[in-house]
């Protein structure tokens, strides 16, 4: 991604690297042009000396005069040269060279004889390459080498025989440096003022070049990064920029759902209406989606017809979001004048889910989603068996839905004795399916594929309907019998729950006491606080709660105390080994004590052995349960047991007053007759 002010940064560096070759340029440039300065004064300079060569010297002498020596009169008119050249402050000195380098005349010594001398500057002139040196007048060894003379430009010219046009000698001249090098510093400065503006600008057009260009790198840097992280065509976030923020939820240790949310038969759509149509129905499909989101909900599309939900825990119910998302394609949307709906199917997983990292989420919901899809069902929650389910499941998920509207499901009865005098008072509802090809299903082979989808709700439903139509059938024909019916953890997700239940009752015309409710531990612990106010509600009405499969979980004891409740169940597991192990049977007379304490009835599920039953007894539990006394069974087969078990009872009473007659006091009635009348 990128970074704010990094642009700004990248500015300043470019500003600061190109500044270097421009100083660099400035001043290889400025150097060149000085240099070129001076030697413009330096030719110039040559010019003036070959001009005073041509027309001064030249008339005055031959070849034979620089061979044989001057006369007194050439003396005279080259003292008056330089004395006049001098004088005007064009030339410091003169000297006229022999080719060879000999001092013919130097006006300094205009008497003097011709000095023999040796000079390499004279011999260059003579061969036609005329010599500018920037020097000080008295540098030359043949004036003694000083160096703190005033600045000049030393010179030497050939000049030539009037006749035949020889090289005769060659003059020597000092040149002021100072008027040339005013008009050179002049120069110089001028160059300079022109140079720093002209790389001034040229830096300024530069830098301002960069930053357009830095610019657009930004704008192009950030598109880039847009494009790979979102979709272009529904503009959601892309597959990519999902499994960063899933890993980001699983890194920070959030709780979350993954969803995979797929349009079913999209390519259909494609396929009748054309591409356009079908990426425009994307389009429109992906907006209304996302508009029934909260914006802390992220909506991806993961590729094709496949879009992905993660939704932190604590901002909303995943069932409320999937509901959503199906009403929001199921309401019709136009694209190009017609109006088209779509059908989802949604996968998803829990963070909570024993799964090793954020990708084992996103493959656990889609996971989810192939065997929904294959089920036929609207949504289905990954359960760690997904991975291996078995297709006859997944074709019993595909029929649980019609089943329960078709009236496949029955309920059988298990009665909870009383275990002192063996009455019952209430029965636990238990679901099966009367499957039309496979028979009698049990609930461990249908009621987990309607828990991990949102059967659950009108399974359930359908459950406490029929329980409630059955108390009502049994209270006509005399007989009042309480009603448990176990309620999954996965039903607290419906918030209609208790309104529906208190409703049926209603409808139903029993009272809100013949009805049981089961939870399990999990029901607790999967939103303490919803399931307490859903508890709460029921509770406030007259439904009893009853803790069941007590001691299979992990609930915390504080739960006892905190919610309403009535019954305590000791799982089956607990009862069914107690003759086995001493340390089950401790835990169980634990239970029995800890639920009598806070005042709950306890019932043990799972009874079946007589010495089961005794032992259970004898340490205080109030009811049992168990095919010991009966198997789950039909209505209709529950009121002959029934009738069955109570003749029995009353016999087993009867044999009992009979031994005791002798010793009673004749009026006394029993207690547990009086019960059964109550019924
Ligand atoms: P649960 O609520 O603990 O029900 C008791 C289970 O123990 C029943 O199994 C019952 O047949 C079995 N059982 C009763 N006495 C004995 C016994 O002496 N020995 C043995 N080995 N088992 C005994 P079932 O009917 O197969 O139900 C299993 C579970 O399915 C239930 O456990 C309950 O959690 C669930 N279930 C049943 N009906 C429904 C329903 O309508 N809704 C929901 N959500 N769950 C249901
Ligand atoms: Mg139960
Ligand atoms: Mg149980």
């Amino acid at each position: 991604m990128t970074r704010p002010g990094s642009g700004a940064r990248l500015f300043a560096v470019y500003a600061a690297v190109s500044l270097v070759p421009v100083v660099l340029l400035g001043v290889a440039l400025g150097n060149r042009v000085r240099t070129e300065i001076d030697d413009r004064a330096l030719a110039e300079a040559v010019s003036r000396a070959q001009t005073i060569a041509d027309a001064s010297i030249e008339p005055v002498l031959s070849h034979s005069d620089i061979r044989s020596g001057l006369t007194a009169a050439q003396r005279q008119q080259l003292a008056a040269l330089a004395a006049g050249l001098h004088g005007d402050a064009s030339v410091i000195r003169l000297r006229i060279r022999s080719n060879d380098g000999s001092i013919v005349f130097d006006p300094q010594h205009p008497e003097a004889p011709v000095t023999p001398f040796t000079d390499d500057e004279v011999e260059r002139a003579a061969a036609g390459h005329p010599v500018r040196v920037l020097t000080t007048v008295g540098a030359d060894s043949i004036d003694g080498g000083s160096t703190t003379g005033e600045q000049a430009i030393e010179t030497y010219v050939a000049f030539h025989d009037r006749d035949n046009k020889t090289v005769i000698g060659v003059l020597e001249t000092y040149l002021p440096y100072a008027p040339f090098g005013r008009a050179a510093e002049a120069s110089k400065r001028r160059i300079d003022e022109l140079l720093l503006a002209g790389l001034a600008a040229l830096w300024g057009v530069l830098a301002v070049v960069s930053w357009s260009v830095t610019r657009r790198l930004r704008r192009s840097a950030r598109h880039n990064d847009w494009l790979a992280h979102h979709d272009v065509l529904t503009r959601l976030p892309n597959r990519l920029a999902f499994t960063e923020h899933l890993k980001g939820c699983s890194d920070r240790g959030k709780d979350f759902w993954v969803s995979v949310v797929d349009i079913s038969r999209f390519h259909q759509v494609n396929d009748t209406l054309g591409h356009r149509t079908a990426d425009e129905f994307l389009e429109r499909l992906s907006t209304e989606m996302r508009n029934v989101l909260r914006p802390e909900v992220l909506l991806a599309r993961l590729g094709g017809d496949q879009f992905g939900i993660v939704v932190l825990a604590d901002d909303a119910e995943i069932d409320d979001v999937h509901r959503r998302i199906a009403l929001a394609a199921g309401s019709g949307f136009p694209v190009e004048g017609i109006t088209l709906t779509a059908e989802v199917v949604i996968g998803y997983a829990s963070s909570t889910d024993p799964l090793a990292g954020s990708d084992e989420f996103l493959r656990a919901a889609e996971l989810a989603l192939h065997a929904a899809k294959q089920a036929n069902l609207s949504s289905l929650r990954y359960e760690p068996g997904l991975d291996h389910f078995d297709p006859a499941q997944l074709a019993l998920a595909s029929e649980l839905g019609a089943a329960i509207t078709a009236g496949e499901m029955v309920l059988h009865y298990q009665p909870k004795l009383d275990l002192a005098g063996g009455e019952v008072r209430s029965v636990e509802a238990l679901v099966r399916w009367q499957h039309p090809t496979r028979g009698l299903l049990q609930p461990s082979e249908f009621v987990p594929i309607a828990e991990s989808t949102s059967l659950i709700t009108p399974l359930t439903n359908w459950v406490v309907a029929e329980a409630a139509r059955q108390i009502a059938e049994w209270r006509q024909l005399g007989q009042r019998i309480r009603v448990s019916v176990n309620v999954s953890a996965r039903n607290l997700a419906d918030p209609e729950l208790p309104g529906t239940i208190l409703e049926t009752l209603d409808a139903a015309g029993i009272p809100a006491a013949d009805l049981e409710i089961e939870i399990t531990e999990t029901f607790i612990v999967s939103d303490p606080v919803r399931a307490r106010a859903m508890l709460t509600r029921l509770h406030d009405a007259g439904i009893r709660i009853s803790l069941d499969d007590f001691g299979q979980g992990a609930t915390s004891l504080v739960s006892l105390t905190t919610l309403p409740l009535d019954e305590l169940k000791i799982d089956r597991a607990f009862v069914t080994d107690m003759n086995q192990s001493a340390e089950r049977r401790s835990v169980v007379d634990f239970v029995i004590s800890l639920g009598h304490r806070l005042g709950l009835t306890v019932v043990a599920e799972g009874i079946e052995t007589e010495a089961a039953a005794a032992e259970l007894s004898a340490m205080g539990c109030d009811e049992g349960q168990g095919y010991l006394y009966s198997r789950p069974i039909p209505a209709a087969g529950f009121v002959a047991w029934l009738d069955h078990h109570e003749r029995m009872i009353r016999a087993r009473r009867e044999a009992v007053d009979a031994t005791l007659e002798p010793f009673a006091r004749p009026a006394a009635a029993t207690p547990s007759e009086g019960a059964s009348e109550a019924r």
